[in-house]
């Protein structure tokens, strides 16, 4: 499969042989992660979501808690003060696999006919900082109505800077709460989703060692195998199975927020599984009776149309949830879908 995944898969129910991403975001008085409590619910990959915080002793110390705990690690940031190699070097000795670099995709000059994009000098000093220090490095961009159309000028510089792939999300997850601002419109998102697989699969014939994750939505993986029978329709298949791992993967991601509040789903605060300050993680995340859970998978299950009817129903269950809330209703459907109504009608 060429290097384009989506990172968000839905089903209801935790699948065999899946893998679970905790990903906990730093706050002023946040819960330190445990990390044989997050091992003990199967946590695989830990991802440490600093803000702009700097890499300190403590990201040095927890990610080597992960290391011993049999968890893979990563750090996601916006580093406002300045990353320096050594540092990050001390941090991929402490057990780091991954650095991400957040960039201002809004950010920077522009021009309406041939948009123009550069990093600002601080997350490009972290990015040339990482490499040096020899850890897989991509760059993670969130996408708004202003900022995708520069997609192709950031692809150009992930390409020239010799990264290994980027992250781009229309609605990230601490982005969750202004989602109305930053939601693209459909049309958009296929633009960007169509020029995100279009480079995914330049640079796997040209064997550029870069991938490309989506956090989108979960019709992402279905808009990737569409796109493949069309494009490269060797891939398809793989691109089938690829959406249907993900799918019953679900719940792969848990997010952990600053004041130690677990969910499934993030940015809705009525699926809130339980706070780690009063109960294990492991404790919330295994306990699939309790109310926090209930609720969730009821959210899935009482998705009405044009969802209910989607012929991708299975894979994609709804679409983002707290996209629906535009409607003010959680069961409504997803207005950031990606995909045409003739590409999710029955089939005939
Ligand atoms: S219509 Fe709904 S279920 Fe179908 S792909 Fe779009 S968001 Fe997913």
């Amino acid at each position: 499969m060429f290097a384009l995944s989506s990172a968000i898969g839905r089903r209801l129910t935790a699948g065999p042989g899946s893998e679970l991403v905790v990903h906990w975001r730093r706050g002023a008085d946040a819960y330190r992660p445990q990390m044989a409590d997050l091992r003990a619910a199967g946590a695989d990959r830990m991802v440490l979501d600093l803000g702009e915080g700097a890499l300190d002793a403590e990201v040095v110390a927890l990610a080597a808690e992960a290391r011993r705990a049999g968890m893979v690690a990563e750090v996601v940031a916006a580093p406002a003060a300045g990353w320096t190699a050594e540092m990050v070097s001390e941090l991929r000795e402490a057990g780091l696999a991954r650095a991400t670099v957040r960039l201002a995709l809004d950010a920077g000059p522009s021009h309406p006919r041939r948009p123009v994009w550069e990093p600002s000098e601080g997350a490009a000093r972290a990015v040339d900082a990482a490499l040096q220090a020899g850890v897989a490095t991509g760059v993670g961009v969130r996408l708004t109505r202003n900022s995708t159309s520069r997609l192709a000028a950031l692809l150009e510089w992930v390409e020239r800077s010799g990264l290994h792939g980027c992250d781009v999300a229309h609605v990230m997850p601490e982005g969750r709460l202004d989602w109305r601002a930053q939601l693209t419109l459909p049309g958009q998102t296929r633009f960007a989703l169509r020029t995100l697989a279009t480079a995914a699969w330049d640079w796997h014939q040209r064997r550029l060692p870069a991938r490309i994750r989506t956090w989108h939505g979960p019709a992402d993986p279905i808009f990737v195998y569409i796109w493949c029978l069309r494009h490269a329709p060797e891939q398809a298949p793989a691109a089938l199975a690829a959406a249907r791992a993900k799918a019953a993967g679900w719940p792969d991601v848990a997010w952990i927020d600053p004041l130690g509040n677990v969910a499934a789903v993030a940015g809705v605060p009525a699926l809130t599984l339980g706070t780690v300050g009063r109960r294990p993680f492991s404790d919330i995340w295994l306990d699939r009776g309790r109310a926090g859970w209930q609720r969730t998978r009821a959210l899935y299950d009482d998705v009405g149309a044009p969802c209910a009817a989607c012929r991708w129903s299975s894979l994609c269950h709804g679409g983002e949830r707290a996209r629906a809330m535009t409607d003010l209703s959680l069961g409504g459907p997803d207005p950031g879908c990606c995909l045409t109504e003739r590409e999710t009608a029955a089939a005939g």
